[in-house]
Protein backbone atom coordinates (compact mmCIF):
# COMPACT_ATOMS: atom_id res chain seq x y z
CA UNK A 1 0.00 0.00 0.00
CA UNK A 2 1.31 3.62 -0.41
CA UNK A 3 0.13 6.83 0.97
CA UNK A 4 -0.07 10.26 0.14
CA UNK A 5 -0.22 13.26 2.84
CA UNK A 6 -2.74 16.10 2.27
CA UNK A 7 -1.98 18.92 4.90
CA UNK A 8 -4.77 21.28 5.01
CA UNK A 9 -3.77 25.44 6.55
CA UNK A 10 -3.50 28.47 4.61
CA UNK A 11 -0.93 29.59 6.95
CA UNK A 12 1.66 26.66 5.23
CA UNK A 13 0.16 28.10 1.50
CA UNK A 14 1.58 31.87 3.02
CA UNK A 15 4.78 30.37 4.48
CA UNK A 16 4.22 31.39 7.55
CA UNK A 17 4.73 27.81 9.14
CA UNK A 18 6.91 25.18 7.88
CA UNK A 19 5.56 21.81 7.09
CA UNK A 20 6.97 19.57 9.63
CA UNK A 21 3.86 17.94 9.95
CA UNK A 22 4.28 16.01 6.42
CA UNK A 23 8.00 15.49 7.10
CA UNK A 24 7.33 13.60 10.55
CA UNK A 25 4.77 11.44 8.82
CA UNK A 26 7.02 10.60 6.02
CA UNK A 27 9.27 9.62 8.18
CA UNK A 28 7.25 7.58 9.95
CA UNK A 29 5.47 5.67 7.30
CA UNK A 30 9.06 5.20 5.81
CA UNK A 31 9.93 2.98 8.86
CA UNK A 32 7.04 0.70 8.30
CA UNK A 33 8.09 -0.04 4.68
CA UNK A 34 4.63 2.12 3.01
CA UNK A 35 5.97 4.52 0.14
CA UNK A 36 4.68 7.69 0.25
CA UNK A 37 4.64 9.32 -3.78
CA UNK A 38 3.00 12.33 -3.02
CA UNK A 39 2.86 15.20 -0.12
CA UNK A 40 0.28 18.07 -0.94
CA UNK A 41 -0.90 21.32 1.06
CA UNK A 42 -4.07 22.67 0.69
CA UNK A 43 -5.80 25.96 2.33
CA UNK A 44 -8.43 26.42 4.36
CA UNK A 45 -11.46 26.02 1.52
CA UNK A 46 -13.89 23.50 1.57
CA UNK A 47 -13.85 22.69 -2.45
CA UNK A 48 -10.09 22.66 -2.70
CA UNK A 49 -9.83 20.34 0.50
CA UNK A 50 -12.37 17.82 -1.11
CA UNK A 51 -10.42 17.79 -4.36
CA UNK A 52 -7.22 17.11 -1.83
CA UNK A 53 -9.00 14.24 -1.26
CA UNK A 54 -10.34 13.08 -4.73
CA UNK A 55 -6.72 13.66 -6.07
CA UNK A 56 -5.29 11.78 -3.14
CA UNK A 57 -7.55 8.68 -3.39
CA UNK A 58 -7.41 8.42 -7.04
CA UNK A 59 -3.63 8.31 -6.78
CA UNK A 60 -2.57 6.62 -3.36
CA UNK A 61 -4.39 3.88 -0.83
CA UNK A 62 -4.24 5.79 2.00
CA UNK A 63 -4.79 9.81 2.76
CA UNK A 64 -3.21 11.43 5.64
CA UNK A 65 -4.66 14.99 6.15
CA UNK A 66 -3.33 16.85 8.97
CA UNK A 67 -5.11 20.44 10.21
CA UNK A 68 -8.77 21.49 10.18
CA UNK A 69 -10.39 19.56 13.09
CA UNK A 70 -10.72 22.38 15.34
CA UNK A 71 -13.75 24.08 16.24
CA UNK A 72 -14.15 26.75 13.99
CA UNK A 73 -15.88 27.08 10.30
CA UNK A 74 -12.81 26.96 8.41
CA UNK A 75 -12.27 23.33 9.95
CA UNK A 76 -13.31 20.95 8.09
CA UNK A 77 -11.62 18.36 6.75
CA UNK A 78 -13.92 15.62 8.53
CA UNK A 79 -17.04 16.72 6.23
CA UNK A 80 -14.49 16.62 3.48
CA UNK A 81 -13.84 13.09 3.94
CA UNK A 82 -17.54 12.05 5.33
CA UNK A 83 -18.66 13.51 1.59
CA UNK A 84 -15.40 11.28 -0.39
CA UNK A 85 -16.68 8.36 1.37
CA UNK A 86 -20.78 9.07 0.71
CA UNK A 87 -21.01 8.92 4.88
CA UNK A 88 -23.27 10.88 7.13
CA UNK A 89 -21.50 12.85 10.56
CA UNK A 90 -22.35 11.30 13.25
CA UNK A 91 -21.97 12.28 16.67
CA UNK A 92 -19.84 10.64 19.02
CA UNK A 93 -20.48 10.79 23.12
CA UNK A 94 -16.98 9.53 24.42
CA UNK A 95 -16.00 12.72 22.19
CA UNK A 96 -18.48 15.00 23.59
CA UNK A 97 -16.87 14.34 26.59
CA UNK A 98 -13.55 14.24 26.24
CA UNK A 99 -13.69 18.25 24.69
CA UNK A 100 -16.17 18.92 27.84
CA UNK A 101 -13.34 17.54 29.81
CA UNK A 102 -10.51 18.99 27.94
CA UNK A 103 -12.16 22.40 28.24
CA UNK A 104 -12.94 22.32 32.06
CA UNK A 105 -9.70 21.28 32.31
CA UNK A 106 -8.25 24.85 31.15
CA UNK A 107 -11.72 27.10 30.64
CA UNK A 108 -14.91 27.78 31.82
CA UNK A 109 -17.54 27.77 29.72
CA UNK A 110 -17.67 25.64 26.60
CA UNK A 111 -18.28 27.19 23.44
CA UNK A 112 -21.05 25.68 21.56
CA UNK A 113 -19.75 25.48 18.15
CA UNK A 114 -17.09 23.17 20.07
CA UNK A 115 -19.59 20.24 19.56
CA UNK A 116 -18.80 19.84 16.20
CA UNK A 117 -15.71 18.31 17.65
CA UNK A 118 -17.42 15.22 18.22
CA UNK A 119 -19.06 14.45 15.19
CA UNK A 120 -17.20 12.03 12.56
CA UNK A 121 -17.51 10.39 9.59
CA UNK A 122 -19.89 7.55 9.91
CA UNK A 123 -17.76 3.78 10.30
CA UNK A 124 -14.65 6.03 11.86
CA UNK A 125 -12.33 4.36 14.06
CA UNK A 126 -11.88 7.32 16.79
CA UNK A 127 -8.42 8.39 17.78
CA UNK A 128 -8.25 9.59 21.23
CA UNK A 129 -6.24 13.13 21.84
CA UNK A 130 -4.57 12.95 25.12
CA UNK A 131 -3.13 16.83 23.85
CA UNK A 132 -6.03 18.55 22.59
CA UNK A 133 -9.53 18.73 22.39
CA UNK A 134 -9.99 17.52 18.70
CA UNK A 135 -9.85 13.90 18.52
CA UNK A 136 -8.70 12.41 15.41
CA UNK A 137 -10.22 9.26 12.81
CA UNK A 138 -9.63 6.40 10.80
CA UNK A 139 -11.93 5.39 8.03
CA UNK A 140 -11.52 3.12 5.54
CA UNK A 141 -13.96 2.49 2.79
CA UNK A 142 -14.09 1.83 -0.62
CA UNK A 143 -13.74 4.13 -3.79
CA UNK A 144 -16.15 3.97 -6.95
CA UNK A 145 -14.21 0.88 -8.03
CA UNK A 146 -14.21 -0.72 -4.98
CA UNK A 147 -10.53 -0.73 -4.65
CA UNK A 148 -10.06 -0.09 -0.54
CA UNK A 149 -8.86 3.52 0.49
CA UNK A 150 -7.98 4.71 4.00
CA UNK A 151 -8.36 8.06 5.24
CA UNK A 152 -6.42 9.57 8.34
CA UNK A 153 -7.45 12.71 9.71
CA UNK A 154 -5.30 14.22 12.18
CA UNK A 155 -4.80 17.49 14.15
CA UNK A 156 -2.67 19.78 13.34
CA UNK A 157 -0.35 21.32 16.63
CA UNK A 158 2.49 18.64 16.24
CA UNK A 159 2.47 18.08 19.45
CA UNK A 160 -0.95 16.69 19.17
CA UNK A 161 0.02 14.55 15.84
CA UNK A 162 3.06 13.33 16.30
CA UNK A 163 1.83 11.43 19.61
CA UNK A 164 -1.29 10.10 17.14
CA UNK A 165 0.63 9.15 14.53
CA UNK A 166 3.54 6.86 17.04
CA UNK A 167 0.57 5.19 19.43
CA UNK A 168 -2.46 4.84 16.73
CA UNK A 169 -1.68 5.05 13.11
CA UNK A 170 1.56 3.51 13.08
CA UNK A 171 0.64 0.39 14.81
CA UNK A 172 -2.69 0.71 12.56
CA UNK A 173 -1.22 0.56 9.58
CA UNK A 174 1.46 -2.16 10.66
CA UNK A 175 -1.50 -4.65 9.65
CA UNK A 176 -0.86 -3.69 5.59
CA UNK A 177 3.17 -3.67 6.06
CA UNK A 178 4.92 -6.54 7.31
CA UNK A 179 8.06 -5.31 6.10
CA UNK A 180 10.28 -2.84 8.28
CA UNK A 181 12.97 -0.60 6.85
CA UNK A 182 16.34 0.48 8.42
CA UNK A 183 19.13 2.85 7.45
CA UNK A 184 22.23 3.65 8.65
CA UNK A 185 24.52 6.75 8.09
CA UNK A 186 28.36 6.46 6.55
CA UNK A 187 29.70 9.77 6.87
CA UNK A 188 32.68 10.71 4.83
CA UNK A 189 35.11 13.72 5.62
CA UNK A 190 38.05 15.28 3.86
CA UNK A 191 36.50 13.50 0.12
CA UNK A 192 34.59 15.98 -1.90
CA UNK A 193 30.66 14.70 -2.65
CA UNK A 194 31.38 14.06 -6.29
CA UNK A 195 34.71 12.30 -5.18
CA UNK A 196 33.31 10.33 -2.64
CA UNK A 197 30.55 9.26 -4.98
CA UNK A 198 32.29 8.03 -8.13
CA UNK A 199 34.40 6.04 -5.62
CA UNK A 200 31.59 3.95 -5.41
CA UNK A 201 29.48 4.06 -8.17
CA UNK A 202 29.85 0.77 -8.96
CA UNK A 203 28.36 -0.50 -5.87
CA UNK A 204 25.76 2.68 -5.53
CA UNK A 205 24.60 1.28 -9.52
CA UNK A 206 24.34 -2.42 -8.72
CA UNK A 207 22.94 -2.37 -5.23
CA UNK A 208 18.89 -2.60 -4.84
CA UNK A 209 18.62 -3.89 -1.30
CA UNK A 210 20.34 -1.96 0.87
CA UNK A 211 20.44 1.38 -1.32
CA UNK A 212 22.64 3.59 -0.64
CA UNK A 213 22.05 7.55 -1.24
CA UNK A 214 24.83 10.26 -0.49
CA UNK A 215 23.74 13.81 0.68
CA UNK A 216 26.11 16.36 1.10
CA UNK A 217 26.29 18.20 4.16
CA UNK A 218 27.95 21.18 5.84
CA UNK A 219 31.52 19.86 5.30
CA UNK A 220 30.80 16.32 4.85
CA UNK A 221 29.00 13.64 2.61
CA UNK A 222 26.76 11.30 4.35
CA UNK A 223 25.54 8.40 2.51
CA UNK A 224 22.31 6.45 3.92
CA UNK A 225 22.23 2.75 3.89
CA UNK A 226 18.79 1.75 4.30
CA UNK A 227 17.62 -1.84 3.80
CA UNK A 228 14.16 -3.32 3.40
CA UNK A 229 13.44 -6.67 4.88
CA UNK A 230 11.09 -8.43 7.44
CA UNK A 231 13.35 -7.57 10.60
CA UNK A 232 15.37 -4.98 11.55
CA UNK A 233 17.68 -7.87 11.95
CA UNK A 234 17.79 -8.96 8.78
CA UNK A 235 18.04 -4.93 7.65
CA UNK A 236 20.81 -4.99 9.76
CA UNK A 237 22.46 -8.35 7.85
CA UNK A 238 21.99 -7.02 4.12
CA UNK A 239 23.54 -3.74 5.50
CA UNK A 240 26.81 -4.93 7.32
CA UNK A 241 29.02 -6.33 4.11
CA UNK A 242 27.99 -2.94 2.32
CA UNK A 243 29.14 -0.73 4.56
CA UNK A 244 32.30 -2.79 5.17
CA UNK A 245 33.21 -2.38 1.58
CA UNK A 246 32.31 1.36 1.65
CA UNK A 247 34.26 2.09 4.50
CA UNK A 248 37.61 -0.05 3.18
CA UNK A 249 37.11 2.32 0.00
CA UNK A 250 37.10 5.68 2.05
CA UNK A 251 39.42 4.30 4.07
CA UNK A 252 39.01 3.79 7.90
CA UNK A 253 40.11 7.35 8.89
CA UNK A 254 37.59 9.10 6.38
CA UNK A 255 34.32 7.27 7.01
CA UNK A 256 32.51 5.85 9.79
CA UNK A 257 28.82 4.87 10.84
CA UNK A 258 27.01 7.09 13.74
CA UNK A 259 23.04 6.62 13.86
CA UNK A 260 23.05 10.58 13.18
CA UNK A 261 25.14 11.22 10.83
CA UNK A 262 26.44 14.46 13.09
CA UNK A 263 30.65 14.35 13.27
CA UNK A 264 30.23 15.70 16.79
CA UNK A 265 29.03 12.22 17.83
CA UNK A 266 31.67 10.45 16.94
CA UNK A 267 34.13 12.57 17.96
CA UNK A 268 32.47 12.91 21.67
CA UNK A 269 32.28 9.02 21.83
CA UNK A 270 36.04 8.63 21.40
CA UNK A 271 36.63 11.22 23.94
CA UNK A 272 34.86 9.83 26.84
CA UNK A 273 35.84 6.48 25.47
CA UNK A 274 39.42 7.17 25.87
CA UNK A 275 38.78 9.73 28.53
CA UNK A 276 40.59 12.69 26.88
CA UNK A 277 39.38 15.94 28.48
CA UNK A 278 38.98 18.97 25.97
CA UNK A 279 38.62 22.87 25.99
CA UNK A 280 37.82 24.93 22.86
CA UNK A 281 39.16 28.31 21.68
CA UNK A 282 36.72 29.45 19.04
CA UNK A 283 36.98 32.97 17.13
CA UNK A 284 35.24 32.53 13.96
CA UNK A 285 32.99 29.89 14.84
CA UNK A 286 31.77 31.46 17.93
CA UNK A 287 31.17 28.67 20.55
CA UNK A 288 29.45 26.28 17.65
CA UNK A 289 32.38 23.65 18.31
CA UNK A 290 31.44 24.05 22.05
CA UNK A 291 27.79 24.17 21.50
CA UNK A 292 27.99 20.81 19.01
CA UNK A 293 30.39 19.03 21.53
CA UNK A 294 27.87 19.57 24.08
CA UNK A 295 24.78 18.68 22.42
CA UNK A 296 26.05 15.17 23.39
CA UNK A 297 24.95 13.10 26.71
CA UNK A 298 27.29 12.76 28.64
CA UNK A 299 29.97 14.85 27.58
CA UNK A 300 30.27 16.60 31.12
CA UNK A 301 33.18 13.91 31.65
CA UNK A 302 35.65 15.19 29.19
CA UNK A 303 34.51 18.66 27.80
CA UNK A 304 36.40 21.09 30.27
CA UNK A 305 35.41 24.70 29.18
CA UNK A 306 34.98 26.63 25.67
CA UNK A 307 36.93 30.03 24.87
CA UNK A 308 34.86 32.51 22.66
CA UNK A 309 37.90 35.13 22.39
CA UNK A 310 36.84 37.53 18.85
CA UNK A 311 39.36 39.99 19.70
CA UNK A 312 43.08 40.15 19.86
CA UNK A 313 42.41 41.42 23.33
CA UNK A 314 40.68 38.54 24.53
CA UNK A 315 43.14 36.42 22.49
CA UNK A 316 45.81 37.24 24.43
CA UNK A 317 44.26 38.41 27.60
CA UNK A 318 42.26 34.85 27.83
CA UNK A 319 44.40 32.48 25.83
CA UNK A 320 48.01 34.08 26.71
CA UNK A 321 47.93 34.40 22.64
CA UNK A 322 51.18 36.80 22.03
CA UNK A 323 50.81 40.32 20.58
CA UNK A 324 53.98 39.83 18.40
CA UNK A 325 51.95 37.20 17.22
CA UNK A 326 48.87 38.93 16.39
CA UNK A 327 50.78 41.72 14.77
CA UNK A 328 53.14 39.62 12.67
CA UNK A 329 51.25 37.08 11.37
CA UNK A 330 47.35 38.23 11.98
CA UNK A 331 44.72 37.00 14.11
CA UNK A 332 43.82 34.70 11.19
CA UNK A 333 46.97 32.71 11.17
CA UNK A 334 48.29 29.28 11.54
CA UNK A 335 50.66 30.49 14.62
CA UNK A 336 47.93 32.40 16.06
CA UNK A 337 45.44 29.08 15.74
CA UNK A 338 48.56 27.18 17.52
CA UNK A 339 48.90 30.11 20.35
CA UNK A 340 45.09 29.72 21.04
CA UNK A 341 44.88 26.43 21.24
CA UNK A 342 47.96 26.17 23.29
CA UNK A 343 46.61 28.44 25.96
CA UNK A 344 42.87 26.71 26.55
CA UNK A 345 44.57 23.77 27.05
CA UNK A 346 46.42 25.34 29.48
CA UNK A 347 44.22 27.73 31.29
CA UNK A 348 41.74 24.81 31.17
CA UNK A 349 43.91 22.17 32.09
CA UNK A 350 43.05 19.39 29.75
CA UNK A 351 45.00 16.52 27.50
CA UNK A 352 43.84 17.71 24.13
CA UNK A 353 42.17 20.87 22.76
CA UNK A 354 40.87 22.37 19.44
CA UNK A 355 41.24 26.52 18.15
CA UNK A 356 39.18 28.34 15.05
CA UNK A 357 40.53 31.27 13.67
CA UNK A 358 39.23 32.58 9.95
CA UNK A 359 37.55 34.91 8.00
CA UNK A 360 33.86 33.82 8.31
CA UNK A 361 32.82 37.43 5.20
CA UNK A 362 31.16 38.56 4.13
CA UNK A 363 33.40 41.51 4.17
CA UNK A 364 36.86 41.60 5.33
CA UNK A 365 38.73 39.39 2.94
CA UNK A 366 41.94 40.40 1.39
CA UNK A 367 43.64 38.39 -1.67
CA UNK A 368 46.40 36.62 1.00
CA UNK A 369 43.61 36.00 3.24
CA UNK A 370 40.15 35.66 1.27
CA UNK A 371 36.52 35.04 2.86
CA UNK A 372 36.68 31.81 4.04
CA UNK A 373 40.13 30.77 5.01
CA UNK A 374 40.10 29.08 8.53
CA UNK A 375 42.73 28.04 10.39
CA UNK A 376 42.47 24.86 12.81
CA UNK A 377 44.53 23.51 15.45
CA UNK A 378 44.39 20.67 17.69
CA UNK A 379 46.89 20.45 20.62
CA UNK A 380 47.96 17.08 22.05
CA UNK A 381 50.32 15.69 23.79
CA UNK A 382 52.65 18.71 22.95
CA UNK A 383 51.98 17.92 19.40
CA UNK A 384 50.04 20.27 17.08
CA UNK A 385 47.57 19.54 14.59
CA UNK A 386 47.29 22.41 12.03
CA UNK A 387 44.25 22.45 9.09
CA UNK A 388 43.95 25.36 6.96
CA UNK A 389 41.02 25.23 4.72
CA UNK A 390 38.69 27.58 2.03
CA UNK A 391 35.40 27.33 1.62
CA UNK A 392 32.87 29.17 0.00
CA UNK A 393 29.26 30.47 0.45
CA UNK A 394 27.57 32.45 3.10
CA UNK A 395 29.15 33.86 6.79
CA UNK A 396 26.83 30.90 7.93
CA UNK A 397 27.77 27.76 5.55
CA UNK A 398 31.74 28.94 6.18
CA UNK A 399 31.32 28.97 9.86
CA UNK A 400 29.18 25.85 9.91
CA UNK A 401 31.96 23.85 7.82
CA UNK A 402 34.83 25.14 9.95
CA UNK A 403 32.72 23.32 13.16
CA UNK A 404 32.71 20.31 11.33
CA UNK A 405 35.86 20.59 10.42
CA UNK A 406 37.44 21.45 13.83
CA UNK A 407 35.45 18.67 15.11
CA UNK A 408 36.42 15.78 12.87
CA UNK A 409 40.32 16.91 13.42
CA UNK A 410 39.70 15.97 17.15
CA UNK A 411 38.42 12.88 15.96
CA UNK A 412 41.70 12.26 13.87
P1 LIG B 1 -6.97 23.57 16.25
O1 LIG B 1 -7.92 22.87 17.15
O2 LIG B 1 -5.78 24.13 16.96
O3 LIG B 1 -7.64 24.54 15.30
P2 LIG B 1 -6.61 21.93 13.90
O4 LIG B 1 -6.57 20.45 13.85
O5 LIG B 1 -7.80 22.61 13.34
O6 LIG B 1 -6.33 22.38 15.38
P3 LIG B 1 -5.09 23.74 12.35
O7 LIG B 1 -6.05 24.80 12.77
O8 LIG B 1 -5.04 23.39 10.92
O9 LIG B 1 -5.34 22.41 13.16
O10 LIG B 1 -3.64 24.07 12.85
C1 LIG B 1 -3.41 24.47 14.17
C2 LIG B 1 -1.95 24.84 14.34
O11 LIG B 1 -1.15 23.67 14.21
C3 LIG B 1 -1.40 25.77 13.29
O12 LIG B 1 -1.63 27.10 13.58
C4 LIG B 1 0.07 25.44 13.31
O13 LIG B 1 0.71 26.09 14.36
C5 LIG B 1 0.06 23.96 13.56
N1 LIG B 1 0.13 23.21 12.31
C6 LIG B 1 -0.90 22.92 11.51
N2 LIG B 1 -0.50 22.21 10.44
C7 LIG B 1 0.82 22.05 10.56
C8 LIG B 1 1.82 21.42 9.76
N3 LIG B 1 1.50 20.79 8.63
N4 LIG B 1 3.09 21.45 10.18
C9 LIG B 1 3.40 22.08 11.33
N5 LIG B 1 2.52 22.70 12.12
C10 LIG B 1 1.23 22.70 11.76
MG1 LIG C 1 -8.03 24.89 13.31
Amino acid sequence: MNAEILCVGTELLHGDIVNTNAQYISKKLAEIAIDVHYQSVVGDNPGRIKKGFDIGFSRADIVICTGGLGPTQDDITKEALAEYFNVEMVYDENSYEHVKEMYSRFRKDFPKNNMRQAYFPKGSIILNNANGTANACILKGEDSEGNIKIGILLPGPPKEMEPLMDNEVIPYLKQFSNQVVYGEKLVVVNIGESAAEEMILDIIENQTNPTIAPYASAGKVIFRITAKADSKEKCMELIEPVKEELISRFGKNNAYVTETGKVEDKTAELLIEKNITIATAESCTGGMVASRLISYPGISKVFMEGFVTYSNEAKMNTLQVKRETLERFGAVSEETAKEMAYGAAQAAGTDISVSTTGVAGPDGGTEEKPVGLVYICVYYKGKFNVLKIKNTGSREIIRDRAATSALDLVRS
